[in-house]
């Protein structure tokens, strides 16, 4: 369906008055790819779709379909189909007219337009809503709508942003299941926006996470989970326990680091010199309570919170040293028991701080490690 081999933005900017809100964002999205726009609120992941649409003007940098410079075209011309958080539907239009609204702006036969709107009812399962009004439908109902008015014309590309927050838990996970189905089923090529790193890992080919409007990292879901460039997408990413450390020493690719008087042996991650100050990182699943003796990080440390969660409980630890972990265990654990923990090295990734490790409370201080 994609009427393009290469979609690419080259530079990409945009400020509001004295404000950076992207900065040179550079990205080739091949044809029939999914493409999550990932980071935290105000990130600047907004502002990158409303350049690609069209709805906002670029301060620098270009875009390109293959050969094509398209910044320059209003958004009608650039034939993009968009869902928003909101579903803005016609409410005085039946399901079927919403549907087939941009096919007659288009002025595509009558006939046409009728198989189209078919189709597009078909694969997102309204048949039998058809002659309902938007105000007549569920949440999850006026979404599936919304999207099928977006495909319906078969556009090149489909932006979407945060499409499925405004629905309960469980209409969004059926919502993400049916979205990657028709971007599949269609051979559509997506960019979606969404704060939720589960959803993004859940439903995108690769991902782009964006911080204070620059890009941090792109790549495959497996590398954003398993490798993340840094420790502010690392952060992004699940690794809630970051602890600030001074590194003792290098070996390749592992270090020493101190942290909080523990000697923890890591994995590293990018520029990590000898003495340096260090971020390490790991996440709640990767710590192993009470497993055999582990030749290395094995920590001593009383549990004080623990919340069920299903099979598994949520728990945090401290060491006599005053180190909180966060971790996630099947094993029984309650309030006031003494556990040993193990972190397998590879898991522990050891990144180089930054001005703003300093400023966070969940990189506490390393004792001893402080200047
Ligand atoms: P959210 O997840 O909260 O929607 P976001 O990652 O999509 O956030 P953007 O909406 O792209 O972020 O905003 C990026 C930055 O640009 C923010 O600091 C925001 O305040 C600013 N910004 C966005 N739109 C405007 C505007 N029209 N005028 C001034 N500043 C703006």
């Amino acid at each position: 369906m994609s009427a393009f081999s290469q979609l690419r933005l080259d530079g990409v900017s945009r400020r509001f008055g004295g404000q950076a809100a992207l900065t040179e964002l550079d990205l080739t999205i091949g044809a029939g790819e999914f493409i999550a726009l990932l980071g935290p609120s105000g990130c600047g992941k907004s502002t990158a779709l409303n350049c690609l649409a069209g709805l906002l003007p670029l301060t620098a940098g270009s875009i390109w379909q293959d050969e094509r410079r398209i910044d320059t075209l209003p958004p009608e011309r650039r034939g993009f189909g968009m869902v928003f958080q909101s579903y803005a539907l016609f409410p005085h239009l039946t399901v079927r007219a919403n549907i087939a609204f941009g096919l007659r702006m288009r002025r595509l036969p009558k006939e046409e337009t009728r198989r189209r709107t078919d189709e597009a009812v078909r694969l997102v399962r309204l048949e039998d809503h058809v002659d309902k009004l938007p105000g007549q439908l569920s949440g999850g109902q006026q979404q599936r709508v919304a999207i099928a008015r977006a495909v319906v014309f078969e556009p090149s590309l489909v932006l979407m942003d945060e499409p499925l927050s405004n629905l309960d838990a469980k209409l969004r996970l059926e919502m993400r299941t049916e979205i990657r189905r028709l971007h599949q089923s269609l051979g559509l090529t997506t960019v979606y926006v969404t704060h939720d790193q589960e959803e993004a890992l859940s439903l995108a080919d690769r991902l782009v996470v964006l911080r204070e409007g620059r890009v941090q990292q792109i790549g495959s879901p497996r590398e954003l989970h398993t490798r993340p460039a840094n420790w502010h997408v690392a952060d992004f990413m699940g690794y809630r326990n970051l602890w600030r450390g001074r590194v003792e020493r290098r070996d390749g690719a592992r270090a020493t680091v101190e942290s909080s008087g523990h000697r923890l042996l890591g994995e590293v991650v990018g520029d990590v010199q000898a003495e340096a100050e260090a971020v390490l990182a790991v996440r709640p699943e990767d710590i192993r309570v009470d497993g055999p003796g582990e030749a290395h990080n094995a920590l001593s440390a009383t549990v004080e919170v623990v919340e069920y969660q299903g099979r598994e409980l949520a728990a945090e630890a401290r060491t006599d040293t005053g180190l909180l972990l966060h971790l996630r265990t099947e094993r029984r654990i309650a309030p006031g028991d003494q556990v040993r923990l193990g972190v397998d090295p590879q898991r522990l990734l050891v990144y180089p701080a930054d001005a703003a490790a300093a400023q966070t409370n969940r990189v506490p201080q390393a004792s001893g490690a402080t200047r």
